[in-house]
Parts: C-alpha cells; sequence; structure tokens
C-alpha cells in the first residue's frame, strides 16, 4: 500500500473551492493525512516539524506564496516537498512541469521517483521560490487589496498599475559580488524562466545553476516600463530581445539599495519597503529544495498559454465565483 502523504491545508481557503482541489481531495482520502494550517508561521512550521520526523514527502496546498512558507519549513531537510497547486497563477508548479490544478499530476509526481533540485535565494533572510521583484511592480502588488483580489483577479493587476504609472519611481542601485553596480528603476530577479502566468521572461534561467538571473530595467515611466517587461515576457529576456534600457546579469549575490523609498515583492507577495540608506542583501542558501516532479512534464500548450493570459484567468474565475455560489445554495 501507498503511504500516506501529510499535506498541510489551509481548510477556509477559498481557493480550495475555487480550484476543485476540495472536490478531488474527496475522492483521494486514502493518499492524505490533511494537516490543517492557521497561518504562515504555522505552516513553516508544521513543514519544519513533519519533514524532522522523517517524513519523505511534505505535501502542500496552495499557490506560490503557500508554496514559499512550506519550503521554508523545509530548507535544510531531507523532505522533498509536495506540491498541489490550487493558487490563481501556480507560476512554480507551471515551470517545474506538475501544471496548475493538475492534481493527478501532482499525486503521481509525490508517489514518483522523480526529484528536481531548486537553488532558493533569499532577501534579508525571507525565501523567494521563482522570483522577486524591487519597484513599480512591487508597489502595484502592495496596493491589492485581498477584496480587489477577490473582485477582480488579475485584472486588479492592471487598476492599481495605473495609480502606481503616475508616481515617482527611486533609482535602484544593483551592486554584484565583483563590485560592478548597475542602476535602474524596476529590477527584476528570477530563479526560474517564468515571471507570471505563462510569461517566460527569463529564457535561459535554470533552478539548479546557483546563480539568479537578473533584469535591470532603467525607465521613467511607468507605462514604458511595463511595455517593455510585456515585449520582454513574449519573446523572452535574452541579450538580443532587450533593449538598450535594459541590463541582464547572473549572480549569486548582490546588494540593492534605492535613492528613496522602495517597495519589494517576492513571488508575487509584498515583502517589504527598503528605507533610504537601508539595503537588501540578496543570498543562496546553502542546500536546494527539493521538489517533487513528473517524469514527464505537463505540456505546455499554445492554447495553455492563452488560457493562462490575466484577462482569460479574470474571466474564467468569474465562472467559478458563480458556480460556487449556486452550490452554496443546493
Ligand atoms: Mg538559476
Amino acid at each position: 500500500m501507498n503511504p500516506v502523504i501529510p499535506l498541510l491545508i489551509n481548510p477556509k481557503a477559498g481557493s480550495l473551492f475555487r480550484s476543485g482541489l476540495k472536490a478531488w481531495l474527496d475522492s483521494h482520502r486514502s493518499d492524505f493525512r490533511l494537516v490543517p494550517t492557521e497561518s504562515a508561521e504555522d505552516l513553516t512550521a508544521k513543514a519544519r516539524m513533519l519533514a524532522e520526523s522523517g517524513e519523505p514527502v511534505v505535501a502542500a496546498a496552495g499557490g506560490d506564496g503557500t508554496l514559499m512558507c512550506a519550503a521554508q519549513g523545509l530548507i535544510g531537510t531531507q523532505a522533498a516537498l509536495g506540491i498541489l497547486p490550487c493558487g490563481t497563477m501556480n507560476v512554480f508548479s507551471r515551470e517545474l512541469g506538475i501544471g496548475s490544478r493538475r492534481f493527478d499530476t501532482a499525486l503521481a509526481a509525490m508517489r514518483g521517483q522523480v526529484r528536481q533540485e531548486v537553488d532558493i535565494f533569499t532577501v534579508n533572510g525571507k525565501p523567494f521560490l521563482q522570483m522577486a521583484g524591487f519597484g513599480p511592480d512591487a508597489s502595484i502588488i502592495r496596493r491589492i487589496t485581498p477584496r480587489m483580489k477577490r473582485r477582480l483577479g488579475a485584472a486588479s493587476h492592471i487598476v492599481t498599475g495605473l495609480q502606481v504609472a503616475v508616481e515617482h519611481h527611486p533609482i535602484i542601485t544593483v551592486t554584484l559580488p565583483d563590485g560592478e553596480q548597475v542602476c535602474g528603476t524596476q529590477v527584476i530577479l528570477g530563479n526560474g524562466k517564468r515571471y507570471g502566468g505563462e510569461g517566460h521572461l527569463f529564457a535561459n534561467a535554470r533552478y539548479d545553476d546557483g546563480l539568479l538571473d537578473a533584469a535591470i530595467i532603467q525607465l521613467e515611466s511607468t507605462g514604458i516600463l511595463f511595455e517593455v517587461i510585456s515585449y520582454m515576457l513574449m519573446r523572452g529576456a535574452t541579450e538580443r530581445n532587450t533593449t538598450d534600457f535594459t541590463q541582464l546579469r547572473q549572480f549569486d549575490s548582490c546588494t540593492i539599495t534605492a535613492e528613496d523609498t522602495l517597495d519589494y515583492q517576492l513571488d508575487g507577495d509584498y515583502a517589504g519597503t527598503l528605507k533610504p540608506g537601508e539595503t537588501a542583501v540578496i543570498t543562496r542558501e546553502s542546500s536546494p529544495l527539493r521538489i517533487c516532479v513528473p517524469e514527464i512534464p505537463e505540456p505546455v500548450t499554445h492554447f495553455g498559454r492563452l488560457m493562462a493570459h490575466p484577462v482569460l484567468e479574470t474571466m474564467r474565475k468569474q465562472i467559478e465565483r458563480v458556480k460556487e455560489t449556486m452550490t452554496t445554495w443546493d
């Protein structure tokens, strides 16, 4: 018989219902032992406890933010992280070939033997799995309230983007290990290729090369800044595909400072604001995290890519919400 996998889960999370995971779990009761969590800290603590008790696989249900909390508990242990991707974008799980909301694929990966090692980088001690952003992208995220996210989904980024567009953006200085300094108004650090949904920002990034890929973009106008980011998302940021405004670098550590207050985000969640004179120190953890991945990655079709477009994603969520309301009435 297959061993029962401990599953960290927030029983109250709306995403459980929206993503269909609740119903899927009802038909897979014998595969998992549910470990309810109450907060991000609780999730991290329980992940560590399970890993230290010798569990070979510790599973977590949620989006990128939740996975990061679980990962934090597993860093430096022997346990592999199993992912049930039921969040909004599920960027990390798409990149690892588990796909978004493909729970059968996810379970097969946990039951299988393939483990992908993933570098873990931290910003002032806080780890991230997929990407970190310093500048307007983080300011947008800071402004998005949970209510907005529920009502507008991915479109909430566009609404707050317009607010951020009219603000002044401080010059950010990135200092590399060799002493080189690169300046910009938006800095994006990528552990993998994707930056939101299916968009591949860093065409050549790898999770296990010990390096972060960085795009340092120097633009006064936020409107043009986002145009440059979407251009790179369409083509992948390689030396050939970037404009004069963008510098690409790879490094295993750096420091970031800014002339004025600077917001930053980790894996799409607002993570803090640097004050003038404060420094963000980016370093790599000494041991990588192990993740359960499928033997054959979930293929990403052109249709799948299209369906991950923020506008379609929002429409899909509206439909899901209506369905949810209807089932509550039953
Ligand atoms: Mg890398």
